[in-house]
């Protein structure tokens, strides 16, 4: 029997105790407290507005709102739009927001200056991109018509590949690859058909993390370029794109980079690339003189060159707000509570909830680990739906994942503590158990 209450010494409520490894067993909610108190990311917490008695753990899927940004928003709209009107443009520098908070991007992702723009959406730019990489293949090996991308990938990259490649229609194809065949360096599938391989550095849904700089290599001793989706890893984990060689990357603003509701997302090429990209969405924002109007089209040099057209300046404005508050945080010290943080849940889940049938999806190792955690339970819908009853926000992935983003700017230890727990009530009551927790929405 283990006394979980009555402990004194901090070693032990820790799970340092002389007999045991340093396993949860023993850790209770003053322990989180604890480390909470002595986190150093704690602060970061004032940055955002989260609801009271509210416990937030969908950042994987749209970050909380930071403080700043109602502020931002009015600034907009009643200075720059109200006053300023379309003097703005000039004024109050909307024209060069996307390469400005391109820069702010670069910055998270190791890209460096001028080689990112903020505009669009990610299935956007990834449709761009592609293009883009497909066109370069095209001059240094056209027999290459095959694309290489997750079967387990976010559904909307695939689809985009698709219709890529029907548009071609010179016989590409997008080939899908199960994760074990990515993670082993694309032993069957890397022939000499493939063109590009487009990856999701962290799985959506599992939470499985990819290495980038071994995976970026196998894909270039193939003879392929490598495209990366950030879109689960951007401001939760450091990223050396220019140092692991990556080619082109995208990623959105409004998961772990806080940018609000459908915020732009970001595009980023190689410095070795920047001149020779060209992409089909060659709007007039993406012209080297724009306001000469000339209807021939001629690319400006560099990043640039990725924009198609007008972009919604109150949404890319307000997604600064995110931007500069990740940019104050220490990414190594986000990735290392991030971990701790899922060691914790992870813990806790084989501990606590040993004695019901739910299974652990996300990678232990913390190598193949991004900053999340999915278990899987054969009643996940209705379970997710009576912790979000309880103001506990995760989220529900088909089949049967109840998703839980771990985000360290705004989450705390003994918030992770606080969701076991009530996990434990919902499924040692069935709690979970009733027709309205069985309704679905149009968004899960
Ligand atoms: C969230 C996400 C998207 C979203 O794309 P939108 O164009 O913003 O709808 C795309 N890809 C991945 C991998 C994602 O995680």
């Amino acid at each position: 029997m283990t006394d979980l209450t009555g402990t004194t010494d901090p070693a032990t409520e820790l799970g340092g105790d002389s007999t045991a490894d340093n396993t949860a067993a023993a850790i209770d909610r003053a322990a989180c407290e604890r480390l909470d108190a002595a986190d150093p990311l704690r602060a970061f917490h004032d940055d955002f507005i989260v609801p009271a008695d509210t416990i937030y753990l969908d950042g994987n899927s749209l970050g909380a709102r930071p403080k700043g940004a109602a502020e931002r928003a009015r600034e907009v709209i009643e200075d720059e739009w109200g006053e300023g009107l379309i003097r703005s443009w000039n004024t109050a520098g909307w024209f060069e927001l996307p390469g400005m908070l391109g820069d702010k991007v670069s910055g998270l992702i190791g890209g460096g200056a001028g080689s990112t723009v903020v505009t669009d959406t990610t299935s956007i730019n990834l449709f761009k991109a592609a293009s883009a990489a497909l066109r370069i293949q095209a001059e240094d090996a056209p027999d290459r018509r095959v694309i290489l991308t997750q079967r387990e990938n976010f559904p909307s990259d695939i689809y985009m590949l698709q219709g890529l490649a029907e548009q071609l229609d010179d016989g590409f194809e997008v080939r899908l690859v199960d994760d074990a065949e990515v993670t082993a360096g694309f032993p069957t599938s890397m022939t000499d058909e493939v063109a590009l391989v487009v990856l999701t550095h962290v799985n959506y849904r599992t939470g499985r993390l990819f290495d980038m700089r071994s995976t970026t290599q196998a894909i270039h001793d193939g003879g392929a370029l490598a495209i990366w989706d950030l879109c689960h890893s951007a401001g939760a984990l450091p990223i050396d794109l220019a140092g692991h060689g990556a080619d082109m990357a995208v990623g959105c603003t409004y998961k772990f980079l806080n940018g609000g509701p459908g915020s732009p997302a970001f595009v980023w090429v190689s410095e070795a690339l920047q001149n020779r990209f060209a992409q089909p969405l060659s709007g007039w924002w993406s012209h080297a003189k724009p306001f000469e109007m000339s209807p021939d089209y001629a690319p400006a040099d560099g990043i640039r060159r990725f924009l198609t057209g007008t972009q919604g300046i109150v949404s890319m404005s307000v997604a600064e707000v995110g931007l500069d508050v990740a940019a104050r945080a220490d990414l190594g010290a986000v990735r290392e509570k991030s971990l701790a943080l899922s060691d914790l849940f992870i813990d806790l889940v084989e501990t606590r909830l040993a004695h019901h049938p739910v299974e652990i999806v996300t990678p232990r190792e913390h190598a193949h680990r991004g900053s999340q955690v999915s278990i899987a339970h054969e009643e996940g819908f209705a379970i997710m739906s009576a912790l979000i009853d309880r103001g506990i926000i995760g989220d529900y992935r088909e089949p049967s994942i109840l998703r839980f983003g771990l985000t360290p700017l705004y989450l705390g230890f003994a918030d992770v503590w606080d969701t076991v727990e009530a996990l434990r009530d919902i499924l040692d009551n069935r709690l979970w158990d009733t027709p309205e927790y069985k309704v679905r929405g149009a968004v899960t």
